[in-house]
């Protein structure tokens, strides 16, 4: 299973590369879903200005993003990709629908795309590096953080190919079902917000607006915290444990991104189901695959010991 080693390929080879059949539809449609949001946004900015929003608008921005992004951190991060637990099928199909629904691509792709990442972390390979091949000085630097963040969705040159990457999920029948039928969760997850807003307003307007905060604002704001995973945590904060790349924990991030910014513990540890890895470190996603286990639904959760850790420090222990 190449992806799920870090750090131990040499150079990205053409067997690495997933090959892109429609480039231009694909950028037209990542342009889309990066630049409606954002019109969305004005709108939604101009609406609470008229104080047209209405409670149960803001209910369902905050229900849809914990459970979309719930469905992208412990769905296709902790489980799909790194295996840090072991669910039942029906779990394993309700986390991969969740996780469409957040619009950040199907999940097998996502999987392939991110085991590269960790394969080739900040060196040649790496889909989004904010390091490598961007150029000295700020210039440099905010090109890099740029290609990181959304840049990397518009080239296709370093994509993770799904039958090297992603084999054992091309393997599962359930989870190539949900991966195939990807555009059926994304519309799935606007027609809720949209059925709610008129069943609970009774009216197109409130039908509408409901489908602006929980689907175009809840995806904008989930979209740009994912993408600061990959961009902000690979350049700014703090660096507990001596990896191979430039991988970061930033603090202000771990509440919105569900703990995954905890990202050197992650990277030190990838296979960890918990990324905070002390007790003030917030990390909702494992307290839900804590809960999971409590309930029976997850087993063989893997957590890392303290001496373990230890032994990754770049100082001598108790010093970081
Ligand atoms: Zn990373
Ligand atoms: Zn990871």
């Amino acid at each position: 299973m190449p992806g799920l080693e870090p750090v131990t390929a040499v150079a990205p080879t053409r067997d690495d590369i997933e090959p892109v059949a429609h480039e231009t539809v694909d950028r037209i449609v990542t342009g889309g879903a990066v630049v409606i949001p954002f019109l969305a946004l004005g709108v939604a900015g101009w609406q609470v200005w008229g104080r047209a929003l209405r409670p149960v608008d803001l209910v369902l921005f905050l229900a849809l993003y914990v459970a979309t992004a719930l469905g992208v951190t412990v769905g296709y991060h902790r489980h799909f990709t790194h295996r840090s637990f072991k669910t039942t099928r029906a779990v394993r199909v309700i986390l991969a629908v969740l996780g469409s629904a957040a619009v950040e691509g199907p999940v097998i792709s996502w999987v392939a795309d991110h085991r590269k990442h960790h394969a080739f972390s900040d060196r040649e390979g790496d889909p989004h590096s904010p390091h490598v091949g961007h150029g000295a000085g700020w210039r440099g630097t905010l090109r890099g953080l740029l290609h990181a963040h959304l840049g990397w969705l518009f080239v296709h040159d370093q994509r993770g190919k799904r039958s090297r990457y992603a084999p054992d999920l091309l393997a599962d029948r359930a989870i190539r079902f949900v991966d195939r039928t990807f555009l059926v969760w994304v519309v799935a997850g606007l027609a809720l917000p949209f059925g709610l807003g008129y069943v609970t307003g009774g009216s197109l307007v409130e039908a509408l607006t409901a489908l602006l905060w929980g689907g175009a604002v809840r995806m904008l704001v989930l979209h740009h915290v994912t993408f600061s995973i990959n961009s902000l945590c690979h350049t700014f904060g703090r660096r507990r444990f001596a990896t191979t790349d430039e991988s970061r924990n930033l603090a202000w991030l771990a509440l919105p991104s569900m703990g995954e910014a905890w990202h050197n513990n992650h990277h030190a540890f990838p296979t960890s189901a918990a990324h905070g890895m002390r007790r003030w470190e917030i990390d909702p996603s494992a307290l839900v695959i804590g809960a999971l286990q409590a309930t029976g639904l997850a087993w063989d959760v893997q957590r890392i010991s303290r001496e373990r850790q230890e032994r990754r420090y770049p100082r001598p222990a108790g010093t970081s």
